[in-house]
């Protein structure tokens, strides 16, 4: 078997070496015949049957729904069902059977081909994104037609899933669910960048996985041998034996050093001149305070609230809801401060239904823009909030801001949810800091006016470098423009950092740049102090920190920033790696 590597986006670290398990149809053929009149009706039928086959198969992955799942993962198992339901999906293609005598897999396959040409004219951005949702339902229907019916319960033995690798053009939502509960230990797909919703899902289990890899899921053969270098975005697929063997030496020393790391749990981050660091976690829903407390988080630097608003079929939660929510991460980290980040809706992140039609949705009603716009859902997750903050020590971040006004009306609304509070006579801490997300070139250019009215500031780079460098961040094909070291990007970090430090106020970085040990030094040097990171990276960036001589990574950082020449850029932060 010939031996070849495939390129793409790292997006979760490590190594994983095992069997290529062909996911998506993508690589299936699809068999095109004429059917006799006489046979016709059986066709319909066999059809028919799929279509059954595979509701059935959902009903099965919603039972089997673990209780920690995310809400929105029910959820897009519902959408999946709704799709096969409805008459575009389960009577259609039944006519095109009947009609033009195609066979069944063809029929599904043109009436699918005509709804896609369809959703590309539709300019709604959540009404477009929906057509991924019907080729992927469209997907089990062909793999029950084909006979490979395979939902991923059914493949295998424990000890065949245990080296399985998922190798996919793209992964939905309620498949990803699977990977959740079984031990795959890797993914590759065609599409996504490196902050699609698997990219994500990946770099939170800590599983080795590269996406953007264009042609892997045709390229690759089902129990083909393959390894993934997570760090890299590479595949090799049928390696040879030395290959093998190298990758199997460096997957053991990164299991050595990865249990090493784990003894720095309880080891304070502290630089070796002595510097305390403070170490957050990210986190997308309440159980995730479990693994920020076992990698010894100093509390939650960034609750993406809106996970707990999406995929419920615009069924906003309501005030009590998100409050038990709120409460349960104030709890669960036991009276370590907990960042929780406003509602950030829109562009990448919909919420269900929404009506919006922005041509541009990353530049449109997302985030404050929104909460202001919907000043009672944006009061009642204030209030929400604030009764949380009764429980422990709670912070809230708002995103998106750029304006001045948006400021003053946020911090309105603040206001008037306490003054509802107090005259209800319902308890929340009256000295709750709020911060602003820096996360938009404009804010980063006009600090004082965020210094002047905030307590804290907290710099979202995954948004920054989107729009500092104008590229869409989960659009794999601009993803090589996506750039932290961008001269352009460093200054605004560190001016946002510096301004921070000089007004004496927190300032720390919550996107994913927090969490790249590459860049700590780096960060370190600018005068960063909190960093704000998946749980899973927290303790590498751990070990890095305490190697950390601050002095002298300020001195070098100081070089640096003068430069604006990126390889020199990219050559120094790697010096610094070796100080
Ligand atoms: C960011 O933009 O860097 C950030 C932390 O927020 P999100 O990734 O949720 O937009
Ligand atoms: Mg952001």
């Amino acid at each position: 078997m010939a031996s070849f590597t495939l390129h793409g986006i790292p997006v979760s670290r490590g190594i994983a070496i095992g069997r290529a398990h062909l996911l998506a149809a993508a690589a299936l053929e699809v068999k095109h015949y004429l059917v006799a009149e006489e046979h016709l009706e059986a066709e319909v039928q066999r059809l028919q049957q799929a279509l059954v086959a595979v509701h059935k198969e959902l009903q099965t992955l919603w039972l089997d729904l673990p209780k920690d799942a995310p809400t929105e993962l029910g959820a897009f198992i519902d959408v999946h069902a709704l799709i096969l339901s409805d008459p575009m999906i389960s009577e259609a293609p039944l006519d095109i059977i009947r009609t033009r005598h195609y066979n069944a897999e063809w029929a599904l396959l043109t009436q699918i081909d005509e709804l896609s040409a369809q959703f590309d004219e539709i300019e709604d951005p959540y009404l477009r994104e929906r057509k991924a949702d019907i080729q992927q339902v469209a997907e089990r229907v062909l793999k029950v037609l084909m006979g490979s019916a395979q939902p991923l319960a059914a493949v295998g033995d424990g000890e065949y899933q245990a080296q399985m690798i998922v190798v996919a053009h793209d992964i939905s939502p309620a498949d990803m669910l699977q990977f959740r509960d079984r031990s795959f230990i890797g993914f590759v797909t065609d599409v996504g960048g490196q902050n699609s919703h698997t990219a994500i899902v990946a770099r939170s289990l800590d599983i080795p996985a590269a996406v953007g890899m264009s042609q892997a899921s045709t390229l690759v053969e089902q129990d083909d041998w393959i390894i993934i270098d997570g760090d890299a975005g590479v595949v090799i697929v049928n390696p040879s034996a030395l290959v093998l063997e190298q990758y199997r030496e460096r997957q053991n020393a990164l299991q050595r050093a990865r249990k090493k790391l784990n003894k720095l749990k309880k080891t304070p981050a502290v630089t070796k001149d002595g510097t305390p660091i403070t170490l957050l976690a990210n986190i997308e829903l309440p159980d995730d305070c479990a693994a920020a407390m076992d990698a010894g988080a100093n509390g939650v630097g960034l609750f993406r609230s809106e996970f707990l608003f999406m995929g419920r079929n615009s069924r906003i939660p309501s005030e009590d809801e998100q409050f038990e929510q709120y409460k349960r991460a104030v709890v669960a980290m036991k009276g370590r401060p907990v960042t929780i980040r406003t509602l950030d809706i829109g562009a990448d992140k919909p919420l269900d239904q929404t009506e919006h039609t922005a041509l541009n949705p990353a530049l449109g009603l997302r985030a404050i823009r929104y909460c202001l716009a919907e000043p009672q859902l944006f009061l009642s997750q204030l209030r929400a909030i604030l009764r949380a903050s009764a429980f422990g020590k709670v912070r809230i971040l708002i995103p998106m801001l750029a304006h001045a006004f948006e400021i003053d009306q946020s911090l309105a609304m603040i206001a008037q949810a306490k003054a509802e509070l107090r005259e209800e006579g319902v308890k929340f801490d009256e000295t709750v800091e709020v911060g602003a997300m820096i996360e938009i070139p404009a804010a980063a250019l006009a600090l004082p006016m965020f210094v002047k009215r905030m307590d804290f500031l907290s710099i979202g780079t995954n948004d920054l470098i989107q729009y500092t460098l104008a590229i869409d961040r989960v659009d794999y094909e601009v993803a090589h423009l996506y750039n932290p070291l961008h001269p352009a990007v460093l200054q605004l970090i560190a001016m946002t950092i510096a301004a921070g430090n000089k007004a004496g106020i927190d300032v720390a970085v919550c996107g994913e740049m927090a969490g790249d040990v590459k860049l700590t030094r780096l960060l370190l040097g600018m005068g960063l102090r909190e960093f704000s990171m998946h749980p899973a990276q927290l303790l590498s960036v751990k070990q890095e920190i305490l190697n950390s001589d601050l002095a002298r990574l300020a001195s070098q950082t100081r070089k640096i920033m003068r430069s604006m020449e990126p390889d020199a850029i990219a050559d120094a932060v790697q010096q610094l790696q070796l100080m």
